[in-house]
C-alpha cells in the first residue's frame, strides 16, 4: 500500500524485537536499509532473510564517536539517510531512591541523547534534500510513569519534547518528525517480566493482549510514507487502549 522504493532508511535496533520487524516491514516496502545494533550475529541473520537491499552497521549508541562512524558509514555505503527510525532502547529499572546515578545515566544516553545526536546528523541531508522522516520510538509510560522506571520514562518523555521542537524547526523543509509511543509489545524486552507482572499488566489493556512488533512497524510504514506528509510532531499511542491519550 506504502511505497518506499529508492528511500533510504536507517533502523536503530534492528537486531532487536521492534526494530527487526520495522526493517523487514520497510524493506518489503522497496526502501533500503541500513540495519545497525551490536549483536552482529542477529544483523547478519535478519539482514539474511531480507536479501540484497539490506547493509548491515554495527554500532554501539553508548560511544558518541561510534554515532558518529554510523552515521557517516551510511551516508557513505548508501549515499544518504532519507528515514531514520530511532528504535533502539534498553531499561535498567530500579525504584526511584535506589536508583543509582549510573543506571539514570546510561538509559538516558542510550534512549536519548543517542536518538538526538542521530537526529541532528540525519536532518542536514533532509534538509537539503527537502524531504525527510523521522520517527522515534517513545513509550507509553513517557506520558504515564510507571513505577520502577524513572529514568526509562524520562527518556521517552524526553524524547517526545525533543522531537515537536525539531518538528516545528524543520517543518517548512519537507520533513516531519513523529513519535510512535508502544504499549507492552511482545518482545525480549517484555520477555523480562515476571508472568505476575504480565497478568497484572493484562487486566490493564482493554483489548486484553499484547501488541505484536508488526502492529508497531505498520505504523512506522505509514509514518515514513509520502501519505503522511501532513502530520508532525504527533505521538501516536499504539496500546491496546491501555492509555486513551
Ligand atoms: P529489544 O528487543 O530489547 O531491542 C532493543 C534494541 O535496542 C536491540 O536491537 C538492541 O541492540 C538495541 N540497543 C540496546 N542498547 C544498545 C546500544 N548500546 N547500542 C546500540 N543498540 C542498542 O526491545 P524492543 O521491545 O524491540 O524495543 C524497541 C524499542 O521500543 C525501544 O526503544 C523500547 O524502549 C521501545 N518500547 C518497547 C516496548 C515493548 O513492550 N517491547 C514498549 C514501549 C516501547 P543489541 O541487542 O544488538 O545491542
Amino acid at each position: 500500500m506504502f511505497d518506499l522504493k529508492n528511500k533510504k532508511v536507517l533502523v536503530t535496533g534492528a537486531s532487536g524485537g521492534i526494530g527487526g520487524e520495522i526493517a523487514k516491514t520497510l524493506n518489503d516496502a522497496g526502501a533500503e536499509v541500513a540495519i545497525s545494533g551490536t549483536r552482529l550475529e542477529s544483523l547478519k541473520a535478519l539482514s539474511d532473510t531480507l536479501g540484497g537491499n539490506t547493509q548491515i552497521f554495527p554500532c554501539n549508541l553508548r560511544d558518541p564517536k561510534e554515532i558518529e562512524g554510523l552515521l557517516k558509514d551510511v551516508v557513505e555505503k548508501m549515499g544518504g539517510i532519507d528515514v531514520l527510525v530511532n528504535n533502539a532502547g534498553i531499561t535498567r529499572d530500579n525504584l526511584f531512591m535506589r536508583m543509582s546515578d549510573e543506571e539514570w545515566q546510561t538509559v538516558l544516553n542510550i534512549n536519548l541523547t543517542a536518538t538526538m545526536k542521530l537526529c541532528k546528523g540525519a536532518i542536514r541531508g533532509m534538509m537539503k534534500n527537502r524531504w525527510g522522516r523521522i520517527i522515534n520510538i517513545s513509550s507509553v509510560v513517557g506520558s504515564t510513569g510507571n513505577p520502577g522506571q524513572a529514568n526509562y520514562a524520562a527518556s521517552k518523555a524526553g524524547m517526545v519534547g525533543m522531537s515537536k521542537s525539531l518538528a516545528f524547526e524543520v517543518a517548512s523543509r519537507g520533513i516531519t518528525v513523529n513519535i510512535i509511543a508502544p504499549g507492552f509489545i511482545e518482545t525480549p524486552m517484555t520477555d523480562k517480566l515476571t508472568e505476575d507482572q504480565k497478568t497484572n499488566i493484562m487486566t490493564q489493556i482493554p483489548a486484553g493482549r499484547m501488541g505484536t512488533a508488526a502492529e508497531i512497524a505498520s505504523a512506522v510504514l505509514y509514518l515514513a510514507s509520502q501519505d503522511a506528509s501532513y502530520l508532525t510532531g504527533a505521538t501516536l499511542h499504539i496500546n491496546g487502549g491501555m492509555a486513551m491519550i
